[in-house]
């Protein structure tokens, strides 16, 4: 493994011929910039910022969750941060009985929490803002499942964004605004959402597990959380198709982007980034810069013929094995 960093660290990210594709940070904090930076990440493509919720425990000042966004904004330089708005719920609880009475996965979480607790959801929103000003800050909202929910989130933007020019405090205009595509429903209108936003963002942890029906979190039914179901390919290629054809980037943020088969298969299918825990990122790299795009593309060809989970796990792994 510390060959493999030594080899890739300073290399740029792309295919063996050349084509970019960036790979990216998932972090909870400031804290683990040092080691983002160790690995040379090109940015951080989530920061959940529900760490600073559980930490704080409760919901803490715009203060505290300014600093926080400010430290990661600066610890990545010119690279770009995108901030994650509130997604509690689910498996991610947090000290207020309002939430802890309703984590089901399908429950009251993120944007549906955010929407109905505009207090709490525009001061992050005011924090994020204020650290835009000072860095290269985007802001991502999860568990989009319509473009009403999305058009809401903005109108909030809007009225934090309008608050703070009227007491003169900077923010970047225009800073870009993206979504979370990991319910179904978002990922069948990708058309219509693409349109409205400046990126889009894979989430493909929560998107499996809504496609199939299977808890995340369930052992007895861990067997059917399957990232390599036919049904999951076919989304992951129709998002990323739809983004591409609206001209926006789109990238992948759930764990299956620091899977380097993986990783190979959504270059293939022309995602523009891939976001992961930064320990993932030197072999990933490593294994990017060792194919060619058009050994990627052939490997979604592959794939997207065979019909069973099974059978695609088996092409990726042999894919793996053949290119490490
Ligand atoms: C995801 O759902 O894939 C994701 C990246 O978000 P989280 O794991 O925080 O729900
Ligand atoms: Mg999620």
């Amino acid at each position: 493994r510390d060959e493999i960093i030594i080899k890739v660290i300073d290399q740029p990210s792309a295919s063996k011929d050349g084509v970019p594709i960036a790979l990216m940070a998932n972090v909870e904090g400031a804290r683990e910039m040092e080691h983002v930076n160790a690995m040379n990440a090109d940015g951080v493509g989530l920061f959940r910022t529900e760490g600073i919720f559980l930490r704080h425990h409760g919901y803490p000042p715009e203060s505290v969750q300014y600093d926080e966004y400010l430290a990661v904004a600066e610890a990545a330089g010119d690279n770009p941060v995108i901030v994650r708005t509130l997604d509690i719920g689910g498996d991610k609880t947090i000290d207020d009985d309002n939430v802890k009475d309703d984590s089901s996965f399908m429950g009251f979480r993120a944007i549906r929490f955010c929407l109905e607790n505009l207090d709490i959801f525009k001061t992050q929103i005011r924090a994020i803002l204020r650290a835009s000003a000072k860095g290269n800050v985007k802001i991502m909202y999860p568990m989009i499942s319509g473009v009403l929910e999305l058009r809401k989130a903005n109108e909030v933007l809007e009225s934090v964004k309008q608050e703070l020019r009227s007491e003169g405090i900077d923010f970047d205009e225009n800073i870009e605004v993206g979504a979370m595509v990991e319910v179904p429903s978002a990922a069948m209108i990708i058309d219509i959402i693409a349109k409205e936003v400046d990126f889009l963002s894979i989430g493909t942890n929560d998107l499996i597990q809504y496609l199939m029906a299977v808890d995340r979190l369930n052992d007895r039914v861990a067997h059917l959380y399957q990232p390599a179901h036919p049904a999951v390919l076919r989304s992951l290629k129709s998002i990323i198709d739809g983004g591409r054809e609206a001209g926006i980037p789109v990238s992948i943020c759930g764990e299956i982007a620091g899977e380097p088969a993986f990783a190979a298969l959504l270059l293939g299918m022309g995602a523009s980034s891939l976001s992961m825990t930064a320990n993932l990122l030197p072999e990933v790299k490593y294994f990017i810069r060792n194919i060619n795009q058009s050994e990627a593309i052939a490997l979604v060809e592959e794939v997207m013929a065979l019909g069973d989970s099974d059978a695609n796990a088996k092409a990726l792994e042999a894919f793996r094995r053949e290119k490490m």
